[in-house]
């Protein structure tokens, strides 16, 4: 745990958060500030600054959290019409808080991404 990490305190329970999901490695809350209808982050709880370090030094983290992902967007009813998955990468892509999180947005319709 690095005790400066915003969501290694969220995993310890220093910070509560509304958990929708949990197993022995990941858990899902939904983010504060959420960009669309649903929004749950999803998150290894070991902490690894970004997707890159989490794939490189924890390949089995990193199908637990993409199953994790998948679990939470059937768990919301998001399977019917489409979900998105993203994870910002570095400060140039908005990365703001660095212990890797899938952000999954759904609930309503999103549009291109890119228009
Ligand atoms: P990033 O920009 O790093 O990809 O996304 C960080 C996300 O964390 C943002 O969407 C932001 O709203 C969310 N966030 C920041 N602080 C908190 C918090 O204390 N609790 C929760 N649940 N989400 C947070
Ligand atoms: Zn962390």
């Amino acid at each position: 745990m690095d005790n400066n990490c915003l969501f290694c305190r969220i995993v310890a329970g220093e910070i509560p958060a509304t958990v929708v999901h949990e197993t022995a490695t990941t858990l899902a809350f939904r983010d504060i500030d959420p960009k669309a209808a649903v929004h749950v982050l999803v998150i290894p709880k070991e902490h690894h600054p970004d997707v890159v370090a989490l794939a490189t030094n924890d390949p089995a983290g990193s199908a637990d959290l993409l199953a994790a992902a998948a679990a939470v967007a059937e768990a919301e009813g998001l399977r019917t019409d489409g979900f998105r998955l993203l994870f910002n990468t570095g400060a140039y892509a908005g990365q703001e808080v660095f212990h890797v999180h899938a952000h999954l947005l759904g609930g309503e319709p999103l549009g291109p991404m890119l228009a």
